[in-house]
C-alpha cells in the first residue's frame, strides 16, 4: 500500500567527468583499470510489468531512456517487483507476465542484474493459486531465469563491490511473505564480505528496504507499519556491515523516493518504474529510475530520472 507523502527529492551527478566508454560489462583486468575512473549504473525498480495499463509500452519507454542517457550506465541492477505478481495468481498469468519482462529487457543495450522482490515468487499468499510442489512455486522462475539459478549473489566492478540480496522470507504461520535474510544468505553474505575485506566500497541492494521513514511522516511517529515493509531482522546483521565500507543501500518495494543517511552509509529507496502501479505519479515522484556514479575515492552521487510516462486513463 502507498500512502501521500509530501516529500520529493532530486539529486543531480554533480560530476560531469567520463564514464569508460563501453557498456559492456568488464572482465578482471579491465575492471581493474576501471578503478581509477568514475562509472555509472542505473537503478531499475518496481516495473511491475503486466499486460494491462499500457505497462510494456511503460518499461520500453523507461528502457529506451536509459540505452539515451547522456552518461551511459556500464549496467542495469533491477530491483525487484519485475512482474506485478506472482503471489495470487495462475500459472498462465505468470508466465504471461515473465514473457512480457523477457519481451522489455530485450530492448535494453546494457548487461542487467536482478533483485527478486515479493511479487516475483509464486504462491507465498493465503490467497495462492500456485501451490509448493509445482514446478513454478516459489522463487524458481526467477532463479532460474535472472538468476544463474540464485535469487543472490555479488560482483565487482570499477572498484567497487555490490551485493544482491533476496529480502523475501516466507511467514510460514501465514503463508505470507515477509522481509527477512535467511540464515544461510547471512552465512554467504559474511564470507562474501571477508572475501571483499574492509577498504572495497560497497553497494547492496534489497528488494524490501533495510530502514524507512516515510510512513511516520505521513501517518505520525507511533505507526508500526509491520513485517511486509521491512527487513525484519536486519538488526541481527547491522553490526557486520559496519564492520566493512558499506556506502549506499539501494531498495524497492515502497514505490517511494527515499533518502535516509545515518553515519556513513546512505539508504536510497529508488521510486518506482511503474510510479503507482501504472496508475500515475507516487506523491507527485514521476516513474523512474535511479542513476548512481560511482567514483574511485569511494563516493557516490545520484539522481531520480523520469521518463516521460503519463499513466492511461
Ligand atoms: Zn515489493
Amino acid at each position: 500500500m502507498i500512502l501521500p507523502q509530501k516529500l520529493s527529492r532530486r539529486h543531480f551527478l554533480t560530476s560531469a567527468a567520463s564514464l569508460t566508454g563501453a557498456a559492456g560489462l568488464l572482465n578482471d583486468a579491465q575492471a581493474a583499470s576501471a578503478a581509477s575512473k568514475p562509472f555509472s549504473f542505473v537503478f531499475f525498480t518496481d516495473p511491475h510489468v503486466q499486460p494491462e495499463q499500457g505497462a510494456v509500452e511503460g518499461v520500453k519507454l523507461a528502457f529506451a531512456k536509459v540505452n539515451a542517457l547522456e552518461q551511459k550506465p556500464e549496467f542495469v541492477i533491477t530491483g525487484g517487483d519485475l512482474i506485478m505478481d506472482a503471489l495470487e495468481v495462475g500459472i498462465d498469468r505468470v508466465e504471461t507476465q515473465w514473457q512480457l519482462w523477457d519481451e522489455c529487457l530485450k530492448t535494453l543495450e546494457t548487461p542487467s542484474y536482478h533483485t527478486v522482490g515479493n511479487h516475483d515468487v509464486a504462491g507465498w499468499s493465503p490467497k495462492a493459486m500456485i501451490k509448493p510442489g509445482e514446478s513454478a512455486y516459489g522463487k524458481a522462475v526467477f532463479a532460474d531465469r535472472y538468476g544463474h539459478g540464485k535469487t543472490y549473489r555479488s560482483f565487482d566492478h570499477g572498484g567497487w563491490h555490490f551485493i544482491i540480496l533476496d529480502s523475501i522470507g516466507l511467514d510460514k504461520a501465514t503463508n505470507d511473505y515477509m522481509g527477512w535474510i535467511d540464515d544461510d544468505q547471512l552465512a554467504w553474505l559474511q564470507a562474501d564480505l571477508e572475501k571483499t575485506g574492509k577498504q572495497t566500497p560497497i553497494i547492496l541492494v534489497t528488494h524490501i528496504p533495510f530502514y524507512s521513514v516515510w510512513h511516520q511522516v505521513i501517518l505520525g511517529p507511533k505507526i508500526n507499519i509491520g513485517g511486509k515493509a521491512l527487513v525484519n531482522n536486519v538488526h541481527d546483521f547491522r553490526k557486520m556491515l559496519g564492520q566493512y565500507n558499506l556506502k549506499l543501500v539501494l531498495s524497492g518495494h515502497g514505490h517511494i523516493s527515499e533518502r535516509i543517511q545515518f553515519d556513513k552509509v546512505v539508504y536510497l529507496q529508488g521510486g518506482a518504474v511503474c510510479g503507482m502501479w501504472w496508475k500515475g505519479p507516487v506523491h507527485g515522484n514521476p516513474e523512474g529510475f535511479l542513476q548512481v556514479e560511482c567514483r574511485p575515492d569511494g563516493t557516490f552521487s545520484d539522481q531520480y530520472i523520469g521518463y516521460g510516462w503519463q499513466a492511461r486513463k
